[in-house]
């Protein structure tokens, strides 16, 4: 795996700063401004007349138009994400779902068939079963490896869509062997590598065509936001840019503000979440009141080898079963004082979700059990916190199970 990234060879951490050099900003700012406008006025009617005719004639003589287009603080922060990502080009959106969503809709072909993964966010699958059908668009869920892909084409298969790592049993698809049969197939591959983040991994690098992130998560970096981002090739993204501006799932521009001052410090969060993550699963993995651990940064993970190939660290989520009942999963869960019983993950306060109850309540119990999603299964997503005080909080806790 490349750790830098074109073309000035900075790490991601250094790109998250300064992008792919020196850019003068309006007014010299050294921190980006918030444009909170919602449109952009012209000098004159021939201004008018100049912009069309050059727009028409694909030629950009200036940039800014209508709000719901795009602004100029969230060119700023595409800028760097598609440094960061080491991508021609980033189109940042609302929230993770819409770039998600939208970028599905934008390449799936009439009466087309989609591959997903089988453990993916809830929300995902929902989207794929729930909507996805009424434009007569099926979808087949297959195991997270290359040869379950392969065997889920169908002749109607334009896509393939996979999380890395999946949520929240942490699966690590090989992707190489992913783009191989991608290639062979000759279809589209879509990631979603938001657990991953472009610190661990590089899907472009390997030839994977669109990333997309929640940028809710460890981009943003801070729970204070939610953010959407894809990533790739500037001609292929063209299609899913006119989707978006026409739908409007653009991010205001104090989004974009909060999500590129996060960015400032990614480098150093990531570095801390990885270490975090492996520490905190250690040290689960080998306490008596846990029954199971999924932590890909752990040998007894079935993807450890691929993660170790492929990723350059495993972030830090960490997702467990602890040894007992619904209710003592409870108490374990009630008596964490770090951590805040909500969803999500990535941010600086460590959060912790009991899947079950917070993603899959509304789902039949039988379907919960075929996906693994059991009562003591237990969704960590740990923050900026000292780890001696997490493990310590963890420790006190599984205490009163
Ligand atoms: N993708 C993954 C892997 C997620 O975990 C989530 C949210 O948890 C999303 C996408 C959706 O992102 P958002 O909440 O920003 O819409």
């Amino acid at each position: 795996m490349s750790k830098t990234s074109k073309p000035n060879g900075w790490r991601p951490a250094t790109i998250a700063i300064h992008g792919n050099g020196k850019r003068r900003k309006a007014y010299n700012a050294v921190s980006t401004p918030i444009v909170q406008t919602s449109n952009y006025s012209f000098e004159s009617t021939s201004e008018v007349w100049d912009f069309m005719e050059a727009k028409a004639q694909g030629r950009i003589i200036r940039e800014h138009e209508y709000g719901r287009y795009f602004n100029p603080t969230q060119q700023e922060v595409e800028r760097k994400l598609a440094a960061i990502e080491g991508a021609e080009r980033a189109i940042t959106f609302s929230s993770g779902m819409s770039a998600l969503i939208l970028t599905v809709l934008a390449y799936v072909k009439k009466g087309g068939h989609v591959v997903f993964t089988s453990d993916c966010y809830r929300q995902t699958r929902d989207f794929a079963n729930n909507w996805l059908t009424k434009f007569g668009i099926e979808s087949t869920f297959a195991d997270p490896s290359a040869d379950a892909i392969e065997q889920a084409i169908r002749p109607n298969t334009n896509l393939i869509f996979t999380e890395l790592p999946t949520n929240p049993f942490l699966r690590v698809v090989d992707l190489a062997a992913i783009v191989k049969v991608a290639k062979r197939h000759k279809l589209l591959t879509v990631v979603d590598p938001t657990l991953a983040t472009p610190y661990n991994i590089r899907p472009l690098e390997m030839g994977v065509d669109i990333v997309v992130h929640s940028a809710t998560k460890y981009l943003g970096g801070h729970n204070d936001l939610v953010a959407g981002v894809a990533l790739g090739g500037h001609a292929l993204l063209e299609d899913l840019n006119k989707l978006e501006r026409m739908a409007g799932a653009t991010p205001g521009p104090h989004t974009c503000f909060l999500l590129e001052r996060g960015l400032k410090t990614f480098g150093l969060r990531m570095e801390h979440h990885n270490r975090a993550g492996l520490e905190v699963a250690r040290f689960l993995e080998a306490h008596p009141k846990v029954e199971k651990v999924w932590y890909p940064g752990l040998k007894s993970h079935p993807d450890h080898r691929v993660a170790k190939k492929q990723m350059r660290g495993s972030g830090s989520v960490v997702s467990v079963r602890v040894k007992g009942n619904n209710k003592a999963t409870c108490r374990f869960i009630d008596a964490l004082e770090l951590f805040l019983i909500t969803p999500s993950l990535g941010g600086s306060e460590s959060l912790v979700t009991q899947m079950a109850v917070m993603s899959f309540f509304d789902y039949t119990p039988e379907f919960r059990k075929a996906l693994g999603i059991t009562d003591n299964l237990v969704r960590l997503a740990l923050g900026l916190e000292d780890v001696d005080d997490l493990i310590a909080d963890l420790d006190q806790a599984l205490g009163k199970v």
